[in-house]
């Protein structure tokens, strides 16, 4: 039971994906700066600032590898 949400979990982000056309975007307007999805990032595309309160991406080096997204404690992304 565990796995089949985890896949159907998996198949909405995919869903986002293909309707975002393959960006990885996230609710600007909510996000506490925690950094953990630039912590989990493999290829460091995500710069986070909490003294700033910036974040930004890098589309051009993120692999839609989507662990930012199951990161993410306010569910932000997409
Ligand atoms: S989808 Fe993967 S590679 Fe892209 S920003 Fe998120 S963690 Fe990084
Ligand atoms: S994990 Fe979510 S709340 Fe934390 S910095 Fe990233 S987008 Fe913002």
């Amino acid at each position: 039971m565990a796995n089949f949400k985890r896949k159907i979990a998996q198949l909405k982000v995919l869903r986002k994906l293909f309707e975002s056309r393959g960006q990885i975007s996230y609710n600007r307007n909510k996000c506490t700066h925690c950094t953990l999805c630039e912590k989990t990032c493999p290829v460091n595309a995500i710069t986070v600032s909490r003294k700033d309160k910036n974040w930004s991406i890098d589309h051009n080096i993120c692999v839609r590898c989507t662990h930012c997204v199951a990161k993410c404690p306010k569910k932000l992304f997409f």
